[in-house]
């Protein structure tokens, strides 16, 4: 889609590698998650044992996969990467585990889309480091144990909910990452700038990070749409007035909604008075997929005070009607 700012994953995202910190010290924000992740990280590599099993949830591009990618050269271990909707077979699954070495880190993005033949295998292999394979069919089918190096196990989820108990339980880290500040952001981008070579205020900065909806992936995304447009212009730094003016032809408003932020407020106010309305009514109204609208664009709306999720529907709140500078309904008030 022509969605400039999503939170997913791109290919052309690739090209930010080289940005990618690589070190717990070098890992901007998320001060609860990190002080966690280190007492563990330390613990494990002073008993020279595999890391407990580790649950990253959290919103796309907040850094789950980066992360854990810091946890296994913390730990001095191979980083081995693969997602759920990947994994189709038990088989598949079986092969990765068997390829480990002791303590390495397998990374499963999107661990909430696991086959359940899948899942049932993973269970034993995170809790007792051993995998029970059926060999055979019929009457002559028979079971084998193998086992297993120790492992750690990091899923990765935008859905901590969906997951079922059983997984969920088997995670012995939790860890929930929150949108960035506005001084985290800045520091990401002036990092990222530095590493482009870029020439950039600080106010500059600022300016990107104010307006990349608290998402890390958004603010490198940005940073790059905002260097071409100052790039056209034929100038080579960046300041706070030429940012917002790339933002703006971006679509990008002042506090950072796109488009399909503002079409979401839009529909909720206009065409459903502000609700309650269901996701599934709302996402068809939109003619956008009701997942994407559940992951990407209402955590970061909800987290703003736009709107709420209640049990009955989506609502807006105040915030939504004078953001769009509509009058706020006298049922909203008070
Ligand atoms: P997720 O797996 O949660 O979708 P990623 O780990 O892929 O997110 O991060 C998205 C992008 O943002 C990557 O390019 C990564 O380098 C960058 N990034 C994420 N978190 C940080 C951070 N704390 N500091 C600097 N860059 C970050």
């Amino acid at each position: 889609d022509a969605r400039d700012i999503s939170p997913e994953a791109r290919p052309e995202d690739a090209r930010d590698k080289a940005l990618r910190p690589l070190s717990f010290a070098e890992f901007v924000g998320q001060p609860a998650a990190i002080a966690n992740l280190k007492v563990f990280v330390e613990a494990a590599s002073r008993r020279e044992e595999a890391l407990d099993h580790v649950l990253l949830s959290g919103p796309p591009g907040l850094g789950k996969t980066t992360l854990a990618q810091i946890v296994a050269r913390e730990l001095g271990v191979n980083f081995r990467a693969t997602s759920g909707p990947v994994i189709a077979k038990a088989g598949d699954l079986a092969a990765i585990l068997t390829n480990l070495e002791p303590r390495d880190v397998l990374f499963i993005d999107e661990i909430h889309r696991l086959a359940p033949a899948v899942e049932e295998i993973l269970y034993p292999a995170m809790e007792d480091y051993c995998l029970d394979l059926v060999i055979g069919e019929g009457p002559s089918a028979r079971t084998v144990r193998i086992d297993l190096p120790p492992f750690t196990l990091v899923g990765a989820t935008t859905r901590a909910g969906l997951l079922a108990t059983p997984l969920r339980d088997r995670f012995g880290v939790p860890v929930r990452l929150e949108f960035y500040d506005t001084d985290e952001l800045a520091g990401i981008v002036a990092r990222a700038g530095g590493k482009l070579g870029l020439s950039m205020s600080e106010d500059g900065a600022r300016e990107i990070a104010r307006r990349a909806r608290g998402t890390p992936r958004v603010a490198s995304r940005l940073l790059r749409r905002v260097r071409d447009f100052v790039e056209a212009d034929g100038k080579n730094a960046i300041d706070a007035t030429s940012a917002d003016l790339a933002l703006k032809r971006l679509e990008v408003d002042e506090i950072g909604l796109d488009s399909l932020d503002r079409r979401y407020l839009n529909a909720l106010t206009g065409h459903f008075s502000g609700g309650p309305v269901g996701l599934d009514t709302l996402a068809a109204a939109l003619a956008e997929a009701r997942d994407a609208l559940e992951d990407v664009v209402e955590p970061f709306l909800i987290q703003q005070g736009f709107i709420q999720r209640t049990p009955r529907g989506r609502i807006a709140a105040a915030r939504a009607w004078t953001h769009l500078g509509l009058d706020v309904p006298a049922s909203q008030q008070g």
